[in-house]
């Protein structure tokens, strides 16, 4: 016998408990800045991530911040399955990148990357990313940072010609900073209003497998720098734009989360929900195969 109170609280359950709409983190790092598994797991909950994709460093450099490699994001994905996904890495050019890359897409892994290494943006190296991601259908994301690192960002578009099947994902500095088509390339987080029509918006533009990862103070700057052009380019590339958060913040509710302020900069500057649903969720899950 089940009383007419505990039947009135059963259908009210669905509406109370209600959860809240997902949220699809691309972009965080095991042991960023020597940050605990512990304390990524907070703060991804913190912040209202449903799915964190780990990005894993090569076998050297630690992606230049310590961050755990392709073991490390495989261990935390394994004990939290619903929580996090992961990515394979290796540098790009050492005999080993193939094998070691296979080798963790075999165990899982849904992308390759972060690509953060000193090789040309259009080089063999990434022509042999391109080739193992074309193998395994998943994405290739990049760290574009003039100077530094997949120099030469000028020339990626014959990589995104020459192989019109596999997607990437351009993150940084040089990325961001290249939706401005007055760009100075040794500027590195540059103020001034935007001029449409830079190399990235025009890649984002032509190439169906180019898409841009939000993430890092270089993603929030593209927007807080001129927000009118923000609104408009979330707008023209709403099906391309995906959140990430990238941040090293140990904490993520003491007001100076930047992966926080990412977040309430796209909910604020996406013209319609629709757009940010894409942003925060439905583009990447298309892209990346998740499902929650
Ligand atoms: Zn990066
Ligand atoms: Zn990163």
């Amino acid at each position: 016998m089940i009383s007419r109170r505990a039947l009135l609280a059963s259908l009210a359950t669905p509406l109370l408990a209600q959860a809240p709409e997902p949220v699809i983190d691309i972009h965080q790092h095991t042991n960023y800045s020597g940050r605990s598994d512990a304390e990524l797991i907070a703060h991804q909950r913190d912040m209202g991530v449903t799915v964190t994709v780990l990005l894993p460093a090569g076998s050297k450099f630690g992606l230049a911040v310590g961050a755990g490699g392709n073991d490390t994001v495989v261990a935390l994905a394994r004990q939290n399955p619903k929580q996090f996904r992961f990515f394979a890495n290796e540098l790009p050019d050492i005999p080993e990148a193939r094998p070691v890359i296979e080798r963790y897409l075999k165990a899982g892994a849904i992308g390759i990357g972060e690509q953060k290494f000193h090789v040309d943006a259009d080089s063999p190296h990434i022509d042999l990313l391109a080739a193992i991601a074309r193998d395994y259908n998943v994405p290739v994301l990049m760290h574009f940072e003039h100077g530094n690192y997949n120099l030469g960002f000028e020339n990626f578009e014959r990589v995104l010609k020459r192989h019109p099947r596999v997607n990437f994902i351009g993150h940084a500095q040089t990325w961001w900073g290249n939706i401005d088509r007055n760009h100075k390339q040794t500027e590195m987080y540059p103020k001034t209003p935007v001029t449409p029509g830079g190399i990235t918006d025009r890649l984002l533009s032509d190439y169906p497998n180019m898409y841009g990862d939000m993430s890092a103070g270089s993603g929030l700057n593209s927007m807080l720098r001129d927000e009118d052009h923000a609104r408009d380019f979330l707008k023209r590339h709403q099906d391309r734009l995906l959140f990430g958060s990238d941040c090293n913040d140990r904490n993520a509710l003491d007001g100076n989360c930047q992966g926080v302020k990412t977040l309430a900069a796209l909910r604020r500057l996406a013209p319609d929900k629709a757009i940010e649903r894409k942003i925060l969720f439905g583009n990447a899950a298309k892209l990346l195969k998740i499902s929650v």
